[in-house]
């Protein structure tokens, strides 16, 4: 008899872990575990801005798969996912199609627009490790053809970041680092360059606490991030945001632009006919598909309910690894006719870097966090991950090692 076929769509943090823990949980004869990603290596998307700004080799940010995945145990395919047919288990790849009993999408996330004019078009996005590093260079571009150029403009050295959340913060904190570092290389002033963070919200870091916004801002600030606060960018042009509606409105050139400013899930998930919210779907507590027995979403791609605030938990990559977690004990119930378990978030915190030498956050309990210790903590949670993937070794070739 053949053995029950588990195919994990997706190899992030979310698929990444969801493997690692049925190969832990199950016996090789209980199920054959099929592993489905775009490329042979698996990235940390939460050091994708590094990359972005140039302050992270990309190469250090990415791990092959098969150095992690025994693929003796998990038949590793590098492939794109197109459609899953869930009416008859089979989903459909670019270049084949495979078949399953149980399957876990984790296909994380995509840019959202929100439908501004030009945005998809002309801004650049921090979604994968090639995204990411046509950003970096298109950076360095810049600066060298300014150094070289017989007319040069100082608003192409500018960088205009839309959006300033989370990753938003993150990137202009590098930026701010890599600009200095830019400038030394191709001998020009600092003060030519303007990085500059557009948000649309009152406030930068929406939902953040006052005490840690203001300590963000001051940090960046001082060290030559400008913030535009509470202002609605209505379009984004090849070389320039337009910030305001109708008469009243301001343009804002720079060479790069960057959107950071929203993303959903995986568009899989609607061609593939799931019930959509906001672009995801919203599972059930143990975190399968609404009305789909052998169907589980986790990670970016699904939105799990925060039954005492009856509003969906932050979509992060601490809420993927935990997601895996549930998942494949769930998977190894549906297997050996246990119950399953619904998914509660231990909510362990959340740390924003802003650039190597500074972060801020809350840890255990919202208690705050300010510069050196969150910079450590920052470390810590990078390490921790890698320690669960690949333990020790993986921490040594791939960590965060200076502590400060
Ligand atoms: P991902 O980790 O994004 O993985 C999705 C995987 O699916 C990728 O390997 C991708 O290549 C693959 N894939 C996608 N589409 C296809 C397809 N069609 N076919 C085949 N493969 C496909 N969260 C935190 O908790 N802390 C942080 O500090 C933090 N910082 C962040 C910084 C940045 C710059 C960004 C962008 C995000 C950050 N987040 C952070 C959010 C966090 O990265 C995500 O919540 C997390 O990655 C979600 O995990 P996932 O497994 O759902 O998706």
């Amino acid at each position: 008899m053949s053995k029950p076929k588990i195919v994990v769509l997706g190899a992030g943090y979310g698929g990444m872990m969801t493997t690692k823990r049925l190969m832990q949980k199950l016996s090789p004869e209980e199920a054959e575990i099929v592993l489905v990603n775009k490329h042979n290596y698996h990235y940390q998307t939460t050091w994708l801005h590094e990359v972005a700004a140039g302050t992270r080799n990309q190469n250090q940010a990415r791990m092959i798969i098969s150095d992690v995945i025994n693929p003796n145990r998990v038949n590793l395919i590098y492939d794109e996912v197109v459609e899953v047919k869930k009416d008859d288990n089979r989903v459909i790849l670019k270049n084949s199609e495979i078949t399953y009993d149980y399957l876990v999408i984790s296909l994380g996330f995509e840019t959202n627009t929100f439908g501004i004019k030009g945005m998809g078009k002309n801004a650049f996005s921090i979604t994968d490790i090639d995204s990411s590093r046509m950003i970096r260079e298109h950076i360095e571009y810049q600066f060298a053809k300014y150094s070289t150029a017989d007319n040069p403009k100082d608003e192409d050295l500018a960088i205009l970041v839309g959006g300033a959340g989370f990753t938003g913060i993150e990137f202009v904190g590098e930026l701010a680092e890599k600009v200095p570092e830019l400038c030394r290389k191709y001998d020009i002033d600092r003060s030519k360059v303007r990085i500059i963070n557009v948000e649309a919200a009152p406030r930068v870091l929406p939902g953040f606490n006052e005490d840690l916004v203001q300590y963000a801002k001051k940090s960046l600030a001082d060290r030559g991030v400008e913030f535009r606060e509470g202002a609605k960018i209505s379009e984004c042009k090849k070389n320039s945001f337009v910030i305001g509606e109708g008469d009243d409105t301001e343009e804002i050139k720079a060479g790069t632009i960057v959107w950071t400013g929203g993303v959903t899930g995986s568009s899989v998930l609607s061609k593939s006919g799931f019930e959509i919210t906001k672009g995801k779907v919203t599972v059930d507590g143990d975190l399968r598909a609404p009305d789909e027995d052998n169907i589980f979403i986790i990670g970016d791609c699904a939105w799990v309910m925060n039954e005492e605030e009856g509003k969906p938990f932050p979509p992060t990559a601490q809420a993927a690894m935990q997601h895996a977690d549930t998942c494949a004990n769930n998977i190894k119930g549906l297997l050996r006719h246990e119950p399953l378990s619904k998914f509660v978030f231990d909510d362990k915190g959340t740390v924003a870097s802003l650039g190597k030498a500074d972060a801020m956050g809350t840890v255990f309990n919202d208690n705050l966090l300010y510069g050196k210790p969150a910079v450590s903590m920052k470390k810590v949670i990078d390490n921790r991950y890698l320690f669960l993937l690949g333990g020790p070794k993986l921490i040594l070739k791939k960590g965060k090692l200076r502590m400060i």
